[in-house]
């Protein structure tokens, strides 16, 4: 009984502070709107403007018999409801990311707010004003991570609203949006700054592209940490953060693709930031990447769960409910990382506008297929084969991608072997040999790994592979690779060497 006494009055103070904010303080405005048109029958003394009918002095001191009882009454709603507005909005806490083309000021709030942003410079600033709001924060800030953001101060406005003021080391063009509240995050007001001499991340990955060279070309793949900034990703039983596992991870895969020959790597997230997850997948196509993996550690409710899998889009529905909910929760990290998604929509439906012609969906498949098999020499495999469902950071239309989850976070045994460096330089390793073997099948004319080839004129037979797939591949005929490796019939089994005859 008094347990639950204590829930509902929880949930009261919850819906009044929460979700329902809002439509807590439309109720207080229809009663202001109200007592300002009793006042509008009054004559009022000494020219009170309506406006200002918040003064419940005022009103009172006006009052005519006639209806005073009504505006007594409307009084003292009016007082019910301004002390609930007394509590002014409260800024919460305030955040600075910074990744190579913006830094990203987010501030937590207890309920959404009207706010304006305008820039000064000499020296440059961003000012915003919050209206009905307050703060009581000291936010330090870390200079390594703070990128133009060099302090935040903020003091009243108007007696009741505030004006939060961003000392900038450069001058910057800032954007701002609210995001609704989303898992464990509140409303919050983000405020991304963009340095004007900054080169966009879209510029630096055209410029890997441009710097191939045009013969025996290099395959470029497109590396993604999943996760990061606003956005931790999932959280493991001793407090890691999914987000900086992955990076890390990201990283030793970028140092191995750098040194294997015929290999380019492009790096999507390169710090502490959070990036959209069409922007991901954007940058990829930009940086004409062969192949986009992103790299997740993800969690599952029970613990005992633990193992690698490996992801391909499917929009027509997904390969087990588990690869549903996976894409469901990977999905949301936009409304958790920070996305304005007036902006986004548009470029999202141009790029499902294409969607229609996924000839990549194929190579997705052979690649995933590898990178499965070599996962699971380096640890066990959480399922046998790969999983299909609507990720939307997979959802380029001409850049084959895949989805690694390198493990459970949430499994205290996977936990402890991705906090271990040693143990990722192996993942890494095994995502590093999938990628190559998947490249060294399909790298098209024109690139070093099929100008190599026949270098290794022995081919290793994988599920799923017909006679004829392997010598269309090879571009050999069907009965010089027969012969070369004295099979008759067509029968060939996994795991089998085929000798490649070459010239
Ligand atoms: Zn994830």
């Amino acid at each position: 009984m008094h347990e639950s006494a204590i829930r509902l009055k929880n949930k009261s103070i919850a819906a009044a502070r929460g979700s329902d904010a809002r439509h807590y303080f439309s109720i207080q405005v229809t009663i202001i709107l109200y007592v300002a048109k009793i006042n509008d029958i009054i004559p009022v003394a000494n020219g009170a403007n309506p406006v200002h009918s918040k003064r419940t002095t005022g009103i009172q001191e006006t009052a005519r018999t006639q209806v005073m009882t009504r505006t007594r009454l409307t009084t003292c709603l009016l007082l019910l409801s301004l002390a609930g507005a007394v509590v002014a909005g409260e800024i919460e806490n305030v955040r600075v990311w910074t990744g190579p083309d913006k830094t990203r000021v987010v501030l937590d709030l207890d309920r959404s707010v009207d706010y304006s942003v305008f820039s000064l410079d000499d020296p440059d600033r961003l000012v915003v004003d919050i209206d009905g709001s307050r703060m009581a924060l000291d936010p330090e800030l870390d200079p390594e991570h703070s990128g133009v953001v060099s302090k935040v101060r903020y003091g009243v406005r108007d007696g009741e609203d505030l004006r939060v003021v961003l000392d900038l080391s450069e001058a910057a063009r800032a954007k701002s949006f609210l995001l609704e509240p989303t898992g464990s995050y509140g409303h919050r007001l983000v405020l991304d700054l963009f340095p004007k001499n900054a080169r966009s991340a879209a510029e630096r990955v055209r410029q890997v592209a441009r710097s191939l060279p045009e013969d025996d070309r290099d395959m470029v793949v497109a590396i993604d940490a999943g996760h990061g900034g606003e956005d931790p990703g999932a959280i493991g039983p001793s407090g890691m953060y999914e987000k900086n596992i992955v990076l890390a991870l990201a990283g030793e895969l970028e140092r191995q693709v750098e040194e294997a020959p015929g290999m380019t790597p492009v790096m999507i997230r390169t710090g502490d930031y959070y990036v959209p997850l069409n922007e991901r997948f954007q940058r990829a196509r930009e940086a004409r990447a062969d192949l986009f993996v992103s790299i997740h550690a993800d969690a599952f409710r029970d613990r005992r769960v633990r193992g690698s899998s490996v992801y391909i889009l499917s929009r027509s529905g997904a390969s087990s409910q588990a690869a549903r909910l996976l894409a469901q929760s990977e999905n949301q990290a936009d409304m958790i990382g920070g996305v304005d998604l007036e902006q986004s929509d548009d470029m999202l439906r141009s790029v499902l506008l294409d969607l229609s012609q996924n000839a990549s969906l194929e190579y997705s498949q052979t690649a995933a297929s590898r990178i499965l098999d070599e996962l699971g020499t380096v640890g066990r495999n959480h399922r046998k084969q790969v999983e299909s469902a609507n990720f939307v950071v997979l959802r380029s239309p001409d850049v084959p991608s895949v989805l690694v989850e390198v493990g459970f976070i949430s499994n205290p045994s996977d936990e402890a072997n991705l906090g271990s460096r040693q143990h990722r330089n192996r993942l890494a390793g095994a995502l590093r040999r999938g990628i190559e073997k998947h490249f060294r099948e399909t790298a098209p004319r024109g690139t070093w790994f099929a100008a190599n080839r026949d270098d290794p004129a022995r081919y290793v037979v994988q599920r799923g592979d017909t006679l004829g797939i392997i010598a269309q591949r090879y571009s050999v005929s069907l009965n010089r690779l027969r012969q070369a490796n004295a099979i008759q019939g067509d029968v060939i089994h996994p795991g089998a060497v085929l000798e490649i005859p070459t010239g």
